[in-house]
């Protein structure tokens, strides 16, 4: 790709559609870079969730759109919390949510001699110093935000003497939390992360992709700017609450010789409601066993989302949507619905399956007789074509779709009524059989055979239109169906001596393990998607399913809550 394929966000026609995107056009226009260049920085601590899509639909779609690069960094400065799991896990979902870093896959790891020789750098230019206080005393001589820090008597050691501690802490001679390294700046700064923060500490421990060439690693706020500087990364893209480290940052990337100055620039995190967003919280709901690991279809991860049959086109398209603002704010979850929604109206098949099955026996119908009815795949699009349905003597159709005693607003099946059954005929209900406890096991209709297709040839209207199944076609399947994983739009609001799992949703996951669905469905491989009329969208795991015996999650339902409440805000 040349650099001025697609460089359009800066041309004079097209005004920005954000302050990001403002800026780069002017840093672009006004000459100060050639070629853009962000990144995408993620430590591998956890699995990517729908709070790193809008940075990853940001990072990439800026570069994309001006002819640019992103790369992708893994800020693996921890090895205590990282791991290749989360790495692996990491590289298949940007690739997924359809980006590319090309041959720019990088990690703050590769640049640990460089950062160790700008650590050394800093302590020849009296700007760095070993302290030998313990975290706790450390803590204590931090100040707070309306007293000013006290200096560690370590402070004044001499050049020479922080030369040989470092170089010894490298060298493996001093146990974990006997020293760091500290950056030398202004104990009585305002900004706390400028009251000399460590940049080093000892951690005798492998690292994933280092081994153990290292017993000290670089602290993230040492690594980040300078691993931002060393790729001459021309915008580094991150969330607000960086803005009180930037001053921090910018004092690494000043005071060393970087070959690069990377310009830094905030933006408000996505929040959504009824969504936790945080991996250390997200890890916790796994290794506690709330959900069935990190791809649990109930959580807000990319690889959670994409088992419960997500698609990359809605995510990106629900990223774009929300924009890139200053202010905090959260977005409503059903906001992700409706981009999810839109997609899969558009491009879903429709299905038939019966959640909650009631026989229903068409007593006019011959015993032997069966026949294929047409059924169209997609009213929305044409060119999905139709296929054909068995239908039988003897049906399922939703226990839900019939009352003995209809109430008013009740306009499905009941005695005496008719209705359509869908791309079939018209059914009137002619007896209702019950068990000996009362409860309704069958029922009795008799069909129109004028009406075949669903159409009735003397104009003759019906109120309802239900979905059904042949119950000799038929096959069960297990089917999945999710609420909120938490029952308070804001988990973490919760009485003080509790934590966010209080509101943990315990009716979250309802298992229906003897669903009926229409016979084309048993072939249905994992991924596969279609609208199940009147019920929702419906996607096979990817864990439960076995050749021929497909297991559904419902991704999401058909009532449009988001229109709903647009409409209602008009
Ligand atoms: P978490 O709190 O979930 O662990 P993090 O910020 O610690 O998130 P990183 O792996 O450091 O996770 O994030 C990689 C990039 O993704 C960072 O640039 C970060 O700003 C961005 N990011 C993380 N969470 C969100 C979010 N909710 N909205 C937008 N960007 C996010
Ligand atoms: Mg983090």
């Amino acid at each position: 790709m040349s650099d001025h394929t697609e460089r359009n966000s800066d041309s004079p026609e097209h005004t920005p559609r954000d302050f990001i995107r403002t800026i780069i056009a002017e840093d672009l226009e006004s000459g100060k870079h050639k070629k853009l260049i962000t990144r995408f920085p993620p430590e591998p601590n956890g699995y990517l969730h729908i709070g790193h899509a809008k940075s990853i639909v940001l990072n990439f779609g800026v570069a994309r759109e001006n002819g640019g690069i992103t790369h992708l960094r893994f800020d693996d400065t921890n090895p205590v919390k990282e791991s290749t799991e989360y790495t692996e896990s990491i590289k298949e979902d940007v690739r997924w949510l359809g980006f590319d870093w090309g041959d720019r896959l990088h990690h703050a790891s590769d640049y640990f001699d460089q950062l160790y020789a700008w650590a050394v750098h800093l302590i020849k230019e009296g700007k760095a110093y070993v302290d030998s206080l313990s975290a706790e005393e450390i803590r204590e001589h931090r100040g707070t935000m309306t007293e000013p820090g006290k200096n560690s008597p370590y402070r004044k050691r001499s050049i020479e003497e922080n030369l040989d501690l470092f170089e010894r802490m490298r060298a493996g001679e001093f146990p974990d939390g006997a020293h760091v390294l500290r950056a030398k700046i202004d104990m009585a700064h305002p900004n706390i992360s400028m009251r000399d923060p460590a940049i080093y500490r000892i951690r005798h421990i492998s690292h994933h992709m280092s081994g153990d060439k290292w017993c000290i690693y670089p602290m993230y706020d040492f690594a980040h700017p300078l691993s931002d500087a060393i790729e001459k990364i021309t915008h580094s893209l991150c969330t607000l609450e960086f803005e009180n480290n930037r001053p921090l940052y910018n004092w690494f990337v000043e005071n060393c010789p970087v070959p690069a100055v990377p310009r830094q620039i905030e933006f408000a995190r996505l929040n959504l409601s009824f969504t936790i967003m945080s991996k250390r919280k997200l890890k916790l709901l796994v290794d506690d066993g709330h959900v069935d690991g990190w791809n649990d279809p109930r959580m807000p991860t990319l690889s959670g989302l994409r088992r419960r049959g997500y698609t990359p086109e809605a995510i990106r398209d629900f990223c774009e949507r929300i924009g890139v603002a200053k202010r905090n704010s959260v977005v409503e979850l059903a906001q992700l619905e409706f981009s999810l929604r839109d997609q899969l109206n558009r491009e879903a098949d429709r299905r038939m399956a019966v959640l909650n099955p009631l026989k229903v026996v068409i007593t006019n119908y011959p015993e032997d007789q069966e026949e294929e009815l047409d059924a169209v795949n997609n009213p929305e699009n044409a060119d999905a074509g139709s296929r054909k349905v068995p239908f039988s003597r003897e049906l399922y159709l939703e226990r839900e779709d019939f009352m003995e005693e209809p109430p008013k607003k009740f306009f499905r099946l009941a005695p005496g009524r008719e209705v359509r059954l869908r791309y079939a005929y018209f059914i009137t209900c002619t007896d209702v059989i019950k068990d000996e406890n009362g409860e309704i096991v069958e029922l009795h209709c008799t069909y129109d055979p004028a009406t075949k297709g669903g159409d009735s040839p003397d104009g003759r209207k019906v109120k309802a239109t239900l979905h059904w199944v042949s119950a000799k076609h038929a096959f069960d399947a297990e089917v999945r169906l999710y609420d909120h994983l938490f029952m308070n739009p804001d988990p973490e609001d919760v009485p003080e001596d509790k934590n966010f799992l209080h509101n943990l949703n315990p009716d979250s996951l309802n298992i229906i393990e003897h669903a009926k669905l229409e016979p084309s469905l048993s072939s249905s491989a994992s991924g596969y998607r279609c609208q199940f009329e009147r019920l929702g969208y419906f996607c096979v795991d990817s864990r439960y399913s076995e050749p021929g015996k497909p297991v559904f999650n419902r991704t999401v339902t058909l009532r449009d809550a988001w229109a709903k409440i647009q409409k209602q805000a008009k």
